[in-house]
């Protein structure tokens, strides 16, 4: 996974250890009374939800047949884990792949511009883009090169151009000008205001096309639909799909692709959600209430919660150890959602690595050299 790693920076320590090796002794005769009704076991430890994170139970150094013997073993409860905590702050919620930014919800986060990426420099030869001014976080960057190459494998079709990507606050008011200046409207669906743009995080792009001479706005259809079929696999959505106006509060864009990373993607592809949608549900998976689990198509599990934000300025966000002696972590991310919270994911179950190759089209269409002109791909309408 790419994007963000934030560190620990706080371990949970122990306290209370008479305490736990109390409770050890009384989980014990617990255990000894339902060996044989499993029906009252299960049920004493859902009654437990927050075993593993009040302070007292958690221990470095267990007793022998003692507090390890009580984890779960299933991935999605949280009784399967000890856990260590890091520290986010409340500046940090708007920093990460999930940042949610729409007319209504402002980001909060900021792009280094130093990290951003030159699309042009870094680009393979399966696309093209319109100017060098086009960049993009190294993530996004990554994903990019290895959905569109994989789109030509598949195709045959180099015709896809990137024509946008990370925008200034700047930027954003000079097109929101200009489009209510040309609609003559006074606010506009498909512009996005200023600081309201999902441009602004350095994850989002724009696509037209450029074949056989001609330009032509990246519709989704022909070959480019296996584009809208399969982004989900490199880490993207499609941002604005059609019958998700009313929660985007963006008109259908098949051109503006958002960069979630694969875990997200592919929940919110097997869930038919766009990112409100998706952010609003995860919020039911938390520490409290047991975890996500999702399988992607290499065969690796992820596991992925929600922490809301305390009332502090900071917020202890539980990460769980793979390894309780060495305290050893899950590969893990945590992104805040530019809203009340951050969403952990985490990499339980490696893959084989092997995906399914996509079948060929029947058609294989020509292939075209695109331009890589400073003006070109400014033909087709600017949006959010
Ligand atoms: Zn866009």
């Amino acid at each position: 996974m790419s994007g963000t790693y934030y560190r620990p920076k706080k371990r949970y320590k122990i306290k209370y250890k008479n305490l736990a090796l109390l409770l050890a002794i009384l989980l014990l005769i617990i255990l000894l009374i339902s060996r044989g009704c499993s029906a009252l076991f299960n049920r004493n430890k859902e009654d437990k939800p927050d075993d593993a994170l009040t302070s007292g139970d958690q221990t470095e150094n267990p007793p022998e047949g003692g507090l390890d013997s009580t984890l779960t073993t299933d991935p999605t409860l949280q009784t399967s884990y000890y856990f260590t905590s890091v520290k986010m702050s409340d500046a940090d919620l708007g920093m990460g792949d999930l940042a949610l930014v729409n007319n209504k919800i402002k980001f909060l986060g900021s792009v280094n511009e130093e990290e951003l990426q030159v699309v042009r420099e870094k680009k393979n030869d399966a696309y093209s883009v319109s100017n060098y001014e086009v960049k993009v976080l190294p993530q996004a960057m990554d994903a990019l090169n290895e959905m569109l190459l994989a789109f030509y494998n598949a195709t045959g079709n180099d015709g896809v151009m990137v024509r946008a990507g990370y925008r200034t606050v700047e930027y954003q008011q000079e097109l929101y000008d200009e489009e209510l200046a040309s609609t003559g409207q006074d606010f506009s669906t498909l512009v996005a205001m200023p600081g309201f743009s999902e441009h602004h995080t350095g994850l989002a792009v724009d696509f037209t096309t450029y074949r056989n001479g001609s330009y032509k706005e990246f519709d989704g259809t022909g070959d480019y639909e296996w584009i809208m079929n399969n982004c989900y696999k490199y880490g993207f959505v499609n941002r604005y799909p059609a019958g998700k106006e009313s929660l985007t509060l963006i008109d259908n864009e098949p051109w503006h692709f958002r960069y979630v990373g694969k875990v997200h993607a592919k929940i919110m592809h097997d869930l038919d959600y766009c990112l409100e949608e998706y952010i609003e549900y995860i919020r039911n998976f938390t520490v409290g209430t047991g975890f996500y689990s999702v399988n992607l198509d290499d065969g690796s599990q992820y596991i992925v919660y929600f922490v809301p934000k305390s009332n502090a300025e900071t917020t202890d966000v539980y990460i769980p150890e793979k390894d309780h002696t060495t305290h050893e972590l899950y590969p893990y991310e945590i992104s805040g959602n530019n809203v009340d919270g951050w969403i952990v994911s985490f990499l339980y179950k490696e893959g084989s690595g092997i995906v399914v190759p996509e079948p060929l089209p029947e058609d294989e269409p020509a292939v075209t050299e695109a331009p890589e002109g400073d003006e070109a791909g400014e033909t087709t309408a600017e949006e959010e």
